[in-house]
């Protein structure tokens, strides 16, 4: 199995997080995102662990809620002491509903409207990320009309393609987020927002991608930044307090994936930083780091009931859930793999070759391409989608009117609990006029 939380029972049942998900189906209705507790908090503290040995206490993990955000999360966030990293009103305010300290926050973007700026000032977020300088202006106006002093990191870009490894000069210096090291506009953010009076600079971000298992990319962009950071206390006599590394760590979709070692990692990037610092005579900058996917992805698992067996003889076999794309939009957006099953038949071969489709009006509108089932498989069987805990619940959309599911959290081997309640038709109308 791809991760220890999944396994099958003497019946033949799949389990998550040693929970029966046929029964939960049964209970719940379908389709219906499930997520672990204790799986969330195991990573948590994994990062929190890892994070004190290999640097210090001032360094915490901040959770990107983006890759996944209701209330819930964001007390268990609290419960485990870890930061947040946020990136719209919609999230701060959803963190704010949950009684979480806003002083623990990072308000990334790229594009933060005056309304956002205000509406995170209103509720005390810590840290302002400024991705370019139109925004140091913009969060500086809004301090200044408050007569407050904004902490701020500002957003670089490194110049490092994740993808292929290697540390490309320009690779992705033409992003749409950050500034520039390569370009020299990120030495002129830095003295500009060094000279803005209601702004204390506190260090700077980067980000370098997603879904990467290399832990060099982190350690070649900490270097960079690191360099960066050395220069600007040449030039200007400013030192970076601090130094977040961004998120993007991987998880284990498929079993051709790597198991990812968390403890490994921090450690690897730990020892680079400390080597950096030492060779550019620097003393260790604060670190953080801003893991998403890896804290929540393989805590999550999607249930569908399917409907449909569609088999044409010679070409291709579908088989049909009661939800798709719009509660799983990332085979549509990226063709990502996962690992699929039919939860009730883990007894039988899985001789037929098939594509799990949803019920949308769109061709595009599928879950997995090629996934071997059971030829058995047919309409109430319960088909199970794992590492769906990031970027499913958190991107979806009503497409063809069809309800966002509720998301049921297990917790104990036994406990389980509506956190999110499923969106139901009278939702459709709420807002219309
Ligand atoms: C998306 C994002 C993250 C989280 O990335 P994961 O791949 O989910 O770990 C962290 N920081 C920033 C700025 C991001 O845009």
């Amino acid at each position: 199995m791809i991760c220890d939380n999944i396994t099958v029972s003497k019946d033949g049942h799949l389990l998550f997080a040693g929970q029966d998900t046929v029964e939960l189906a049964e209970k719940y209705g379908t389709p219906v995102y499930l997520m672990d507790e204790d799986k969330i908090r195991e990573k948590c503290r994994a990062y929190k662990a890892a994070f004190s040995k290999y640097f210090d206490e001032r360094a915490i993990p901040l959770y990107a809620s983006k890759a996944n955000s209701f209330k819930r999360l964001y007390e268990i966030m609290a419960e485990e002491g870890m930061g947040i990293d946020v990136v719209s009103s919609g999230e701060i305010y959803t963190a704010v509903k949950a009684g979480f300290d806003l002083s623990k926050a990072y308000f990334h973007s790229n594009n933060k409207t005056d309304s956002d700026i205000a509406f995170g000032m209103d509720h005390g977020v810590g840290y302002f990320v400024a991705d370019n300088v139109e925004e140091v202006k913009a969060v500086e106006k809004e301090a200044a009309r408050r007569g407050i002093r904004q902490k701020m990191l500002l957003r670089l870009s490194p110049g490092i393609d994740p993808h292929t490894f290697e540390a490309v000069a320009t690779g992705r210096v033409d992003s749409k987020f950050g500034t520039a090291i390569e370009t020299g506009q990120a030495e002129e953010i830095v003295e500009f927002t060094l000279e803005q009076p209601h702004i204390i600079l506190k260090g700077f971000h980067c980000h370098v991608g997603s879904q990467i298992f290399d832990e060099d990319v982190f350690s070649r962009a900490a270097d960079i930044m690191l360099e960066f950071i050395a220069f600007c206390k040449a030039r200007f006599g400013y030192m970076a307090d601090e130094l977040d590394l961004g998120g993007g760590f991987g998880v284990r979709y498929v079993e051709s994936d790597p198991e990812p070692d968390i403890d490994m990692m921090v450690g690897k990037l730990a020892a680079a930083v400390r080597s950096a610092c030492a060779r550019l005579d620097i003393e260790v900058p604060e670190i953080h780091m801003e893991p998403g996917r890896s804290i929540v992805a393989d805590a999550g698992m999607v249930l569908y009931t399917a409907g449909t067996v569609k088999k044409i003889p010679g070409y291709k076999n579908y088989v049909s859930i009661d939800g798709g794309m719009p509660d799983s939009p990332r085979y549509a957006l990226y063709g990502s793999s996962y690992t699929c099953y039919a939860a009730n038949k883990m007894n039988e071969p899985c001789t037929l070759k098939a594509s799990i489709v949803g019920r949308c009006c769109e061709s595009g509108d599928i879950i997995q391409e090629d996934v071997m089932l059971p030829k058995s498989v047919g309409r109430y069987d319960t088909i199970a989608v794992c590492t769906t805990g990031a970027y499913h619940y958190a991107m979806a959309s009503r497409y063809n009117k069809l309800p966002i599911p509720a998301t049921v959290m297990l917790r104990g081997g036994d406990e389980s609990y509506v956190a999110v309640k499923g969106e139901t038709l009278e939702d459709f109308v709420r807002n219309d006029v």
